[in-house]
């Protein structure tokens, strides 16, 4: 086990509801604003809810936060937080809502061009408003931890930041919040928490028998809850196991003390930045071949994933890992998310802007080993064809 800190502030409000709990939840003199995505939350109940849970506080509302939360929506939240005094944030919604919150409340009080947080990646944050969320898609993490990605439009750039300073004050989790999911979105939370996992993971052995065995856990919920999330949307007990294993694939917990990959995840940020696919959809390209073009440095995890994952037992480890990763890849169709770049209509002329999209944005030593440069992600995008 490698040294570590670990540290989670946020306080979870978990179960059917919990948004009721606001009331204790946001301080009475607080001047809230609610942040949300576009109409799921006015249309689903969920925001009236939670206005009435927030009872005679000073509250206003800041809508259209899109997918892939873009610098400059947020920016104009940022400006209604500094023109009426706020000083409580409330994200209700996804992960890009609660991103963009995260932003907002480290923008509105930050000093300078606010563009240079995401350029330095949340190292120059110095304070942030407090805030809380109401989560509403289990996929992210974003409810309980400290990073956040944003996208700016006209440079067609999406970068991700962290700061300590935030962690949500509390998240609300209620799953039946989640019934109203377009399946396409419930299919993308499993893929990203999966892959959440894999990145903590799937890396080279760490002589870390317990992180292992959470992450496996993990891992072996997804796989079994998976196809079911689709199939009763109104199944609590389902529904519960989702979006608890989805905030623990990414709260610090599992990645603690073990070697981080996180090489999917930035590749994948290119092909939203520049053709707008959903985070999901764009790891589920990717890490089929991410795992193939670095099945040698990754070979022993591989073969324990396979075994204690997919009970795959037969052949060389060669076999079983590539077994593991056909699997995987068949978990993700199976989930409805779409495997290749043929399948969102992206060809080999579209694989040399992404590789000077990446090399822009600094990303060119990736992965555990700091090896996945990128000529090994134009290989992995060719083979993602
Ligand atoms: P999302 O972008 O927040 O939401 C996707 C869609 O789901 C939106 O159109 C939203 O509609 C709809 N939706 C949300 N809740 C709903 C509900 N209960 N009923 C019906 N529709 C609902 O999706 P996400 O996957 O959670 O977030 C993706 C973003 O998070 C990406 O930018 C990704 O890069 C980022 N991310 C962050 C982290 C992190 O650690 N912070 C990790 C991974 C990914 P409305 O807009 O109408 O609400
Ligand atoms: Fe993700």
């Amino acid at each position: 086990m490698n040294n570590f800190n670990f540290y989670n502030p946020t306080r979870i409000a978990f179960g059917e509801g919990k948004v009721a709990e606001l009331d204790q939840l946001v301080p009475h003199d607080a001047k809230v604003l609610v942040l949300f995505g576009g109409e799921s939350a006015r249309r689903t109940g969920t925001l009236d809810e939670v206005t009435s849970a927030l009872g005679n506080r000073q509250v206003t509302e800041f809508g259209g936060i899109e997918p892939n939360p873009s610098f400059e929506t947020l920016m104009k939240a940022v400006a209604q937080v500094r023109e009426q005094g706020i000083d409580f944030l409330l994200a209700v919604g996804g992960g890009s809502v609660i991103d963009g919150t995260k932003f907002v409340a480290a923008a509105a009080v930050f000093e300078g061009d606010e563009w240079d947080i995401l350029l330095q990646g949340g190292n120059n944050i110095e304070r942030a408003l407090p805030f809380g969320s109401v989560l509403t898609l289990p996929a992210t993490g974003s409810e309980m931890n400290k990073g956040a990605v944003v996208t700016r439009r006209s440079l067609k750039a999406k970068l991700p930041f962290h700061s300590d300073f935030v962690f949500p004050q509390f998240s609300v989790l209620d799953p039946t919040k989640t019934y109203t999911l377009p399946l396409r979105q419930v299919g993308n939370g499993v893929v990203d928490a999966f892959v959440h996992v894999v990145e903590q993971y799937l890396t080279y052995p760490a002589q870390a028998p317990v992180q292992d065995r959470f992450a496996e856990g993990l891992l072996l919920t997804l796989v079994e809850i998976g196809e079911q999330a689709l199939a009763e949307p109104e199944n609590y007990e389902v529904r519960a196991s989702l979006m608890w294993t989805a905030t623990l694939a990414l709260n610090g917990l599992i990645g603690s003390g073990v070697p981080q990959d996180w090489a999917t995840h930035m590749l994948g940020h290119e092909l939203t930045a520049l053709h707008n696919l959903d985070h999901a959809q764009t790891l589920a390209i990717v890490l089929p071949s991410m795992l193939r073009e670095r099945k040698a440095a990754k070979l022993d995890k591989l073969v324990q994933y396979g075994e204690r994952v997919w009970n795959i037992r037969e052949g060389s480890a060669e076999e079983r890992a590539e077994a593991a990763i056909a699997k995987t890849q068949a978990f993700f169709e199976l989930l409805g998310v779409k495997t290749r770049l043929g399948d969102y209509d992206l060809g080999e002329n579209h694989i040399e802007p992404l590789i000077q999209s990446l090399e822009n944005h600094g990303m060119v030593a990736l992965g555990e080993h700091g090896d996945v440069t990128p000529d090994v992600c134009r290989r992995v995008l060719q083979a993602s064809l």
